[in-house]
């Protein structure tokens, strides 16, 4: 009967890991986790607690479960915080199943369980000790306290070993479904982000610019939102490649996508949309405004100092802005508006703003040499 209870008991702690990493679609628990994240994850363990204490056994007056291992599990991933929030809640609701002598132990050895748990998993040991440190230590105070409250000895020798075998089986299958979930949800964060970001910049790779773009333009489309684009290309950036070697150009590109960055609104959309090509969308944003930012941004690029073989360089950009409506009538079409106007810049003597459908009469874009 005890080894079938506790044996249910399992599959119980391993079906709500299981459920709880499916619901959290966020980036899994660290030390690093904002408070926010590990108050709600310490609640989430108390509740995991509070079910497994449901399905305990009753022996006299003693409740016996794994509510110990979502703490630990908690204290592993999210340290002290979510497990003592979790410890608290798991307290309340033994207080609710009755008090006796056989709560306070139970409150006792959660705690102890917990503490122990929490100076476990911080210390300098592997993670194989550190879970065998947090086990045994929790099996050694329930032996102790299964001896006190229940004086059978032909209850406690199946009781004990049963709780060793069943919370080690418990421990290790908790920890290793949980962190097999969080590998796949860290990979998948991963190729969501690999997906979405250029690896050099950080910034928005072409993929993702144009999944931007398209749900930009429906929006503007329907609020009748104006919508700017610069389209951004470095001046003779294959003479930089050439003189300073690759790795420095790459330097050079992750730095303008930081100064980008820097020149720009959080909310506009910078990417990179390939070589030494950016461009950035920018909401709500009347041309005379974008003009004022691409200005600016030509004038930051052209003043930083970059460095390489020990001497200053520095760059310049061209740049081609069109305006949802006020340069152009589709919002569709300012991505070829704006790179029609880079043209123009690059051949009218780069370093430039220049404005699409604003070229002086019968001068026409040709492809720039
Ligand atoms: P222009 O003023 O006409 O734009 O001249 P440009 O030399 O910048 O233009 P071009 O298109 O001839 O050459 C672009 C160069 O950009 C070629 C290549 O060496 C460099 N480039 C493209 N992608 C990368 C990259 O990822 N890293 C580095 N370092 N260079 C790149
Ligand atoms: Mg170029
Ligand atoms: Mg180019």
């Amino acid at each position: 009967m005890i080894i079938k209870d506790l044996v249910s008991n399992l599959s119980i702690l391993v079906s709500l890991l299981f459920l709880y990493s499916q619901i959290t679609k966020q980036k899994p628990l660290n030390r690093q986790s904002s408070i926010n994240r590990k108050l709600t994850t310490g609640i989430v363990g108390g509740i995991l607690g509070n079910i497994l204490m449901q399905y305990s056994i009753h022996i006299d007056d003693a409740i016996i479960d794994l509510r110990h291992i979502p703490i630990m599990i908690l204290a592993f991933y999210g340290g002290a915080i979510p497990a003592f929030i979790s410890m608290i809640l798991i307290m309340i609701g033994r207080l609710f199943l009755g008090i006796n002598l056989a709560t306070f132990c139970a409150l006792a050895l959660i705690s102890l369980s917990t503490l122990g748990a929490v100076f476990f998993t911080c210390c300098t040991i592997s993670t194989k000790n550190k879970i065998i440190s947090c086990l045994s230590w929790n099996n050694f105070i329930f032996t102790i306290f299964a001896i006190y409250l229940i004086k059978e000895w032909n209850i406690l020798l199946v009781l004990i070993p049963t709780y060793w075998i069943i919370s080690y089986l418990g421990g290790f299958i908790g920890f290793y479904v949980i962190n097999h979930l969080r590998s796949i949800q860290l990979l998948f964060e991963k190729y969501r982000n690999e997906s979405t970001t250029d690896g050099l910049t950080g910034l928005n790779n072409y993929r993702n610019f144009d999944h931007l773009f398209n749900s930009l333009i429906k929006q503007v489309d329907a609020r009748e939102e104006k919508l700017s684009l610069l389209y951004i290309d470095i001046d003779f950036f294959k003479k930089i490649n050439d003189r300073y070697g690759h790795i420095k150009g790459d330097e050079i590109l992750k730095k303008l996508g930081e100064i980008l960055k820097k020149c720009t609104k959080s909310y506009d959309v910078v990417s990179r949309n390939g070589g030494e090509e950016f461009t950035v969308l920018l909401l709500d944003c009347p041309l005379e405004k974008a003009k004022e930012m691409a200005e600016n941004i030509r004038k930051t690029v052209e003043a930083y100092p970059f460095y390489a073989l020990e001497e200053e360089i520095h760059i310049t950009v061209s740049i081609g802005i069109a305006c949802y409506n006020e340069t152009t009538i589709q919002a569709i079409d300012i991505i070829d508006d704006a790179d029609r106007a880079l043209y123009y810049a690059k051949n009218s003597g780069r370093n430039k703003v220049c404005i699409a459908n604003h070229f002086p009469e019968k001068q026409d874009v040709l492809p720039y040499i």
